[in-house]
């Protein structure tokens, strides 16, 4: 259940809010950070009750209490859950569907969705349903037609930086009565909320931007409402026991308190380096909401504020040999998985995921992070050649 957040000034920004962790503080030395508590165990009182109604760290870890009312907070949602994971926070969202029950996402999105659906959850009786990534249209008349329980959309998407326009997704399942889980990890909630454009779910990889240090795995589910389907998703994750340990929700406090600060950052800079290579000659296209040559360019402006995000795919003329060379020649930017941390990172994804989605040969996704734009720009100058 969500706890009471301790009272705050009023008229603050979000984003003064954040930078204060909500005002949370240790009651008992006013140390103005609450404490990282390591104990599994709760005493009952001499009445034998539960004090403040924790009994056991799996149903109630105090330790998490501040970092989940921030994310709630940042989201404009009731209630948000820690996992271990984002995977974990994704298998916990699956795991509350129903034998029968269909799912509709995007064929091009983060590759743990499909492999995840289909090397497990099919067995539990769950269909997947694909469709076209990146064509709203599509979306709409899918859900129409196939009239799902659940639809799964990423935006943007990992790693061809699709956008959705979710409040157009969210209009479409409510008139089949079907909910919306938005993976919300590249966009992050500086830049948009799902929930706040009719979204009934939000999901983030908090190992990305907002544990934003390349040091952390965590994942958050937040919610609109309490329904039937969130308590079936609270209940599962406290029986399964997917929870995140004390240590790791400090990380992430601790990295929250600067979201706002970096992932601006992060947007900035990636829009100097699409700039950068949309002006490129072996660069043909480059997969970023603030390039006006982007599939859904109009989808970004309308539904992204505050910039586009660190994310961007890019293809390289030629095609994979070329993308693959160009990878190898960097010099800062590291050849390495993940994003949304402060190094950047950049990777040939078909080559990692081995030809299983209809991500192109030629596509190199570039998480930029928060070094000099400048000498990003000299390394790809120079790996581009
Ligand atoms: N969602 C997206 C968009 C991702 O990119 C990833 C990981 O790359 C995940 C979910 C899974 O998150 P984690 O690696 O924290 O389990």
């Amino acid at each position: 259940m969500p706890r009471p957040v301790p009272p705050r000034p009023a008229g603050l920004t979000l984003e003064s809010e954040i930078v204060q962790g909500l005002f949370f503080y240790d009651e008992k030395t006013r140390n103005i950070h609450p404490p990282i508590y390591t104990g599994t165990t709760y005493m009952r009182d001499d009445n034998y009750e539960k004090h403040d109604n924790r009994g056991y760290v799996r149903d109630d870890n105090a330790s998490l209490d501040q970092c989940s009312a921030m994310l709630a907070h940042l989201e404009g949602g009731v209630e948000a859950l820690l996992y271990p994971s984002g995977a974990a926070a994704m298998a916990s969202v699956f795991s509350a569907l129903s034998q029968g029950d269909k799912c509709l996402a995007q064929d091009s999105l983060y590759y743990g969705v499909p492999r995840l659906l289909h090397n497990h959850f099919l067995r539990y009786g769950i269909e997947a349903i694909w469709v076209k990534a990146g064509d709203d249209e599509a979306l709409e008349a899918a859900i129409d037609q196939h009239k799902p329980q659940l639809v799964w959309v990423e935006t943007p998407s990992n790693p061809m930086n699709h956008i959705v326009d979710i409040a157009r997704a969210a209009k479409n399942c409510k008139a089949v009565g079907a909910r919306l889980c938005v993976d919300s990890t590249a966009a992050t909630p500086i830049l948009t909320r799902p929930l706040d454009l009719g979204a009934d779910v939000v999901l983030h990889s908090a190992t990305k931007f907002l544990g934003g240090h390349n040091d952390l795995l965590a994942g958050v589910l937040v919610t609109k409402v309490e329904d039937d389907f969130w308590v079936r998703i609270r209940e599962q994750r406290f029986l399964a026991g997917w929870m995140l340990d004390s240590f790791t929700a400090f990380l992430l406090t601790r990295s929250l308190k600067t979201l706002f600060l970096r992932v601006i950052r992060h947007s900035d800079n990636a829009k100097k380096l699409a700039d950068f290579l949309t002006a490129h000659p072996k660069v043909s296209l480059v997969r970023h909401g603030s390039q006006p040559t982007h599939p859904n360019y109009a989808v970004a402006q309308k539904q992204m504020k505050n910039g586009f995000g660190g994310l961007m795919g890019f293809h390289i003329k030629g095609g994979p040999a070329e993308a693959l060379h160009a990878v190898r020649q960097l010099k800062l930017i590291r050849r390495a998985t993940s994003l949304g941390g402060v190094e950047s990172l950049a990777e040939h994804r078909y080559t990692i995921e081995g030809g299983e989605l209809p991500t192109p040969p030629d596509l190199v996704r570039f998480s930029v992070g928060l070094e000099n734009p400048d000498d990003l720009i000299k390394d790809w100058e120079q790996a581009l050649g």
